[in-house]
């Protein structure tokens, strides 16, 4: 027996929610895979996923692009396909709007397709790089990632062939970002963990960090995850893109209705 009945959104845990978005003083959001699917981005993994065919470990491993650079673009190449012409989708939309309306402080996520910037969203914090751009490790010249279209592999001004900006395996997520992250997570009295289920390490640090600063979680997943019901406050199942534009929703009605003497 399920835990849980699908697509059953509780109007009271809804409330809930939005009572927590509105009266929180500083809202962080971890947002992962899920988030993208309505863009049109698979998780890669899974049968007739593109690691069945090319073998993360091999061809997204930061050995593959020093030794053999031609190699990993073979794969490379077919995930910019498709991440490069995706749009964001209303998940994305509406974290866009919770910042403006000074309910988020910033986005902590792990997915590498750059939507969240693309969208508007200014205070982003990517663990595991940004697709859109390559970065030369001769130089340190960064390119928008269109520059493969032209060349494949394509290469820096200064010859060198160039390498996706993002963390491949064998590399080290920035301190930078990983210090900012815990920070965030350490400060946020409301934490959004909405399509991810956040087990892989250092995203399974954030909730952990949160809520152990007292800090109130509500996960957004269309399936229960190891959080539900341990790490997470309350769970709102469904896809990201349709919860998130009702909790935008919500605020701004509650925020209307303050405002009616
Ligand atoms: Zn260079």
């Amino acid at each position: 027996m399920s835990l849980v009945t699908p697509m059953v959104i509780f109007q009271g845990d809804l409330a809930t929610a939005i009572h927590e978005l509105a009266k929180c003083k500083h809202g962080v959001a971890l947002t992962g895979a899920g988030l993208s699917l309505a863009s049109g981005i698979p998780t890669f993994r899974g049968k007739g996923g593109l690691w069945e065919k090319y073998d993360p470990l091999v061809y997204a491993h930061i050995q593959c692009f020093l030794h053999e650079p031609e190699k990993l673009w073979q794969m490379q190449k077919e995930l910019l396909d498709v991440i490069l012409p995706a749009k964001p989708n209303k998940a994305h939309e509406a974290l866009v709007t919770m910042e403006r309306m000074k309910r988020l402080a910033c986005i902590i996520t792990q997915n590498v397709d750059g939507l969240h910037t693309v969208a508007g969203s200014l205070n982003v914090l990517e663990f595991h790089g940004n697709k859109r751009r390559l970065v030369c490790l001769n130089c340190s010249n960064r390119y928008p990632s269109e520059r493969y279209l032209e060349q494949c592999p394509p290469r820096c001004e200064c010859g060198a062939i160039l390498k996706p900006d993002v963390v491949l395996f064998g590399e080290q997520i920035p301190i930078d970002v990983l210090m900012r992250s815990r920070s965030e997570a350490s400060q946020a009295d409301l934490l959004l963990v909405a399509g991810t289920s956040a087990v892989v390490s250092p995203a399974s640090d954030i909730p952990i960090l949160a809520k152990n600063s007292g800090c109130f979680i509500i996960e957004i997943n269309p399936e229960i995850t190891p959080l539900t019901g341990y790490v997470s406050d309350l769970f709102l199942q469904g896809p990201t893109e349709e919860i998130l534009p009702m909790l935008v929703e919500g605020l701004q009605s509650k925020t209307n209705s303050d405002r009616t003497p």
